[in-house]
């Protein structure tokens, strides 16, 4: 089975991942946050490409190539925002982690960079989405053997804990 690996800082810099998850929005169109990092670094070659998907469902993931960035792919992954946990956040939050490795199979991508997915702007507690990412991912990762490693991005130390600890 593939392998979970962390690392703290920028997941744009990530050059040895064949694809890079983003944790974007229905519109697919950028936002800020992570969204906006990778968006900048692609250039205006990935809005393009996103301009003609027609948006993503929550829970879902789409595509893309990469534009500027060192990776073969971008996986746009639309995470819940948080409403108090009876919305079914964690389904959909566990969804986007097993959508982007379907497609990182699909697409002969065997090394995944992951961020921690719906702990910004859309607020979902920090310790609660580390563990669903977690079981979400290692279960995905045992349905596609292909993919041989999700690399997760934490941006700070409390994410890393979270990431950590929930490993
Ligand atoms: P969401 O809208 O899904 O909550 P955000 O982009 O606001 O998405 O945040 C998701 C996570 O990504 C947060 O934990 C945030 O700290 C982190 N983050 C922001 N920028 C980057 C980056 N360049 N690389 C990795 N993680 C990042």
């Amino acid at each position: 089975m593939g392998r979970i690996t962390l690392h703290q800082g920028d997941i744009t810099k990530d050059a040895e991942a064949d694809a890079i998850v983003n944790a974007a929005n229905s519109s697919l169109l950028g936002g800020g946050g992570v969204d906006g990092a990778i968006h900048r670094a692609a250039g205006p070659e990935l809005v393009a490409e996103c301009r003609n998907l027609g948006g993503c469902k929550t829970g879902d993931a789409k595509l893309t190539g990469a534009g500027n960035l060192p990776v073969r792919h971008v996986i746009h992954a639309v995470g819940p925002v948080w409403r108090g946990g009876e919305n079914r956040e964690p389904d959909l939050l566990a969804s986007c982690y097993r959508r982007a490795i379907e497609l990182a199979a699909e697409a002969g991508d065997t090394r995944v960079a992951f961020p921690a997915i719906s702990t910004g702007v859309y607020s979902y507690p920090l310790d609660d989405a580390a563990r669903v990412a977690i079981d979400a991912t290692r279960e995905a990762l045992e349905a596609h053997p292909g993919v041989e490693e999700a690399r997760f991005w934490l941006f700070d130390d409390r994410a890393m804990r979270a990431f950590e600890a929930a490993l």
